[in-house]
């Protein structure tokens, strides 16, 4: 086992996290920046090698090379204690030493049942967008994508662009509410121009309001959906189905740590500090409100962590409300409809780890006796997705966190307990 050290780590290189490292390691401090995925930038920024990215991805990406932090492609598994992280590198498992952690674990979808949603074709708004920057090639492709808030229109512009049928845009808010908050957009120039340029690339597609997905069929694979707009069903036949509700920020690590929750975010105060001394929040895991909010509170969160007693945080206050306030217009404009928690049938699969239907619940139970009676949220992603779902369903509290939060191949829990414990590094 090697033990690793440095002044500050951060959790995630997505805007928030590529912002706190970059500006903690200009502070002069030595950081250390962990991501799983293969290449930092997020889950707005995901990109092959070789990639174009927006001017301000490559800004932000360009700033955290020149500042000498740290960049390694690692899951953070496990915090046995708040100075201390169990960091997966890849098949090799170490502890991490430090003075200050910065949470920028961002945000995953709410994927809610609904029947078929299991079936292969079927995955997340944002799933799909993944899928596309990975590689999936989607020309020719029907699409129909479901889900709710601002996402839709970057995903549906992104599928369009790759030559894909976009047939139909469903968002559940109705449009009284989205109208309403198109008109505040007006006011930020940047996001209206955004929201302009992504509807225009995708004119073909029908956009529809008050409109979500009934159930998704098909044999091996999907083959089509019905969809309810407006209350009329209606049956589209189609190749991929990307389906979520919303955005929900991901708190695992925070959990594990002990920082306490406001809401499903990490509880945060103007520095960005969390309840828990020496750790600090920023981005999405604190609440979605974009990836400009992101960038922000990333600042403010690596300059504290870096020790400089809040003077980034004065500077930021005000940016940093109206990036709070906007994220409050999202919550109440993209407020889930109660459909779509009553299209759930009991056939309807709750639990894909464990095979696990929504029938087998009772929402009298806790979480907790769920878990032991059904073993719902006890499989591979340890109730990432169904935690989330019963959490909308049932009103359950998340479920406790156990670790790993991720399970490292066994040859790196091996070689860990093997290993001669070698010196602290840096
Ligand atoms: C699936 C998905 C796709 C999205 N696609 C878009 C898009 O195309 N366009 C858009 O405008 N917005 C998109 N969003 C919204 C986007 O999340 C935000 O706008 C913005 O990226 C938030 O920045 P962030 O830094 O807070 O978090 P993120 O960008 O989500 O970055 C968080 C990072 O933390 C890492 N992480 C989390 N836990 C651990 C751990 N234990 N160990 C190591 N690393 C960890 C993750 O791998 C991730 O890279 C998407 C969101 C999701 C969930």
């Amino acid at each position: 086992m090697r033990r690793r050290r440095h002044d500050v780590v951060v959790v995630g290189a997505g805007p928030a996290g590529l912002s706190a490292a970059a500006t903690a390691a200009s502070m002069g401090r030595s950081v250390l920046l962990l991501d799983q995925a293969p290449r930092p930038g997020g889950q707005i920024w995901r990109h092959r090698a070789g990639a174009s990215l927006p001017a301000r991805a490559r800004h932000l990406l360009d700033r955290v090379r020149e500042s000498g932090a740290v960049h390694a492609v690692a899951t953070v598994v496990d915090a046995p204690a708040p100075d201390t992280l169990m960091v997966d590198f890849g098949g090799r498992v170490d502890l991490v030493h430090t003075a200050a952690v910065v949470l920028a674990t961002g945000a995953v979808e709410r994927l809610l049942p609904f029947p078929g949603w299991t079936l292969p074709g079927v995955t997340g708004v944002g799933g799909l967008q993944a899928l596309l920057k990975g590689g999936l090639q989607v020309r020719g492709r029907r699409i129909v994508l479901a889900g709710t808030g601002p996402l839709l229109y970057p995903v549906a512009a992104s599928l369009a662009t790759a030559g894909a049928r976009v047939l139909a845009v469903l968002e559940q808010a109705p449009f009284s509410a989205v109208a309403k908050f198109g008109t505040r957009a007006l006011r930020d120039p940047h996001r209206f121009v955004d929201a302009v340029r992504w509807r225009a690339t995708a004119w073909r597609s029908a956009w529809h309001h008050d409109a979500w997905v009934v159930r998704a069929e098909g044999g091996e694979r999907l083959e089509a959906v019905t969809i309810s707009v407006g209350g009329r069903e209606r049956r589209i036949a189609c190749d991929w189905l990307g389906a979520a509700a919303g955005l929900v920020p991901r708190t695992e690590l925070a959990r594990l740590l002990g920082c306490a929750l406001e809401g499903e975010a990490i509880a945060v105060d103007a520095t960005q500090a969390t309840s828990i001394p020496g750790i600090w929040a920023a981005g999405e895991c604190t609440g979605v409100k974009g990836d400009a909010a992101a960038v922000l509170e990333g600042e403010i969160a690596g300059a504290t962590a870096a020790g400089d007693g809040g003077g980034m945080a004065s500077r930021h206050a005000v940016a940093r409300g109206q990036g709070i306030a906007f994220g409050r217009q999202l919550a109440d404009t993209f407020a889930l409809q109660p459909a779509l928690r009553t299209r759930v049938t009991p056939e309807a699969m709750l639990c894909r780890c464990e095979d696990v239907r929504v029938g087998a619940i009772d929402p009298a139970w806790t979480a907790r006796q769920a878990k032991l009676w059904t073993r719902v949220g006890m499989g591979v992603c340890q109730g990432t997705v169904c935690g989330v779902a019963c959490t909308a369903l049932y009103g359950w509290e998340p479920p406790q966190v156990r670790p790993p939060l991720a399970a490292p191949p066994l040859a790196a829990w091996a070689r860990w307990l093997t290993d001669v414990d070698s010196p602290t590094e840096s």
